[in-house]
């Protein structure tokens, strides 16, 4: 049995980001080990990817077995929590496989889709992106929320961007080396890996609820997301503003000349306070949310500006197979 070597490039690329997924890890680790089992004509490495995790998931990574001859395990520590979409990019620069495909630690994302996916690939798709047909575990609101917000962003963005496709998707070389050369610092993942486009496909599965631990994602980060996603893929919220400020001051002359016209006419009494205080509330909050508008765009520019790298890896550990772990296999 031929065993994959350190410096061998992988055909496919298993990227795992992880934060606070100690629970998790061990189970993980063993169903993907056992969907790569049956996969013995690839070389495949998995790479796990600690992104600043509170608690033992480094340690645990790091022994996780590895003794599949055609597979490798490569951990990647980041220097503190970047982020899933940063844990993701650290993945996807270390990744050396001729496909990828970015796995969830808390088994939301099947790892027994794989070879599935792989057949896609193998049948000339770039992309294949995994649509989910139903989101068991998440409440009421937290569907109806991703319902609205994909259809918005869809509707926004200059991108074409899937619906209901999270980040769990296979990738080929060609367009990883097209997301490598985008050098945002706002990673907004879902628009990144949809930007560069080529021949995509699309699968559907359930997804499952989360098997241990927590999400880790709050309300009030959702939103955060949600935010990024659409300043970071369209510009038009700052049209939209531009638009409203047309319409209302048009609105505005002719609703001033008809007063104009009116006092001279039949002249004004000092009535009129609910109008007056209707018109400056309005154009009050508009003016508040335009501003705000065009501050979050500022705000992407200045983060863009200072350049600073989207994430550090503080410690890289690379382990395969040894000769003996195989002999063990192949006796045991
Ligand atoms: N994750 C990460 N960094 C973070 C938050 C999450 O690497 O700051 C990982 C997490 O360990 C998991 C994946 O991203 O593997 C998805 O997270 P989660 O299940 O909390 O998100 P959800 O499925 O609720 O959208
Ligand atoms: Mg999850």
């Amino acid at each position: 049995m031929k065993l994959i070597s350190p410096a061998k490039e992988a055909t496919l690329s298993i990227i795992v980001p992880v934060y606070n997924e100690v629970q998790m890890l061990p189970t993980f680790h063993h169903q993907v080990m056992c969907t790569i089992a049956t996969l013995t004509n690839e070389t495949i490495e998995l790479i796990y990817v600690n992104d600043g995790s509170k608690d033992s998931s480094w340690l645990c990574m790091q022994s996780l077995p590895c003794s599949l001859p055609h597979c490798r395990v490569r951990c990647l520590n980041l220097s503190r929590n970047f982020g899933k979409e940063a844990a993701m990019t650290a993945g996807l620069d270390y990744s050396t496989g001729q496909a990828i495909i970015f796995l969830d630690a808390d088994l939301q994302d099947p790892p027994e889709l794989i070879p599935q996916m792989l057949n896609k690939w193998r049948e000339g798709f770039d992309v294949v992106n995994m649509k989910r047909s139903d989101r068991a575990g998440e409440s009421a609101f937290k569907k109806f929320s991703a319902f609205c917000y994909y259809r918005l962003l869809t509707k926004l963005s200059d991108v074409e961007l899937q619906q209901d496709v999270g980040d769990f998707r296979l990738l080929s070389r060609r367009v990883v080396d097209a997301i490598k050369k985008l050098p945002e610092r706002n990673r907004y993942m879902k628009g990144i890996l949809s930007w560069p486009g080529f021949i995509q496909t699309t699968l559907t599965f359930e997804r499952p609820a989360r098997v241990a631990g927590e999400t880790k994602w709050s309300f009030l980060q959702l939103v955060g997301l949600g935010l990024s996603g659409i300043t970071s893929f369209s510009v038009k919220p700052l049209r939209l503003a531009t638009w409203a400020g047309g319409i209302i001051s048009t609105v505005a002359f002719f609703y001033a000349l008809f007063i104009v016209f009116k006092t001279l006419i039949v002249g004004e009494s000092v009535a009129g306070y609910p109008t007056m205080m209707l018109v400056i509330l309005t154009l009050g909050g508009l003016q508040l949310l335009a501003i705000g508008i065009v501050g979050e765009y500022i705000a992407r520019i200045f983060t863009e500006s200072k350049g600073r790298p989207i994430y550090i890896v503080m410690d890289n550990e690379m382990r395969a197979a040894q000769e003996n772990d195989v002999r063990e296999l192949h006796h045991g």
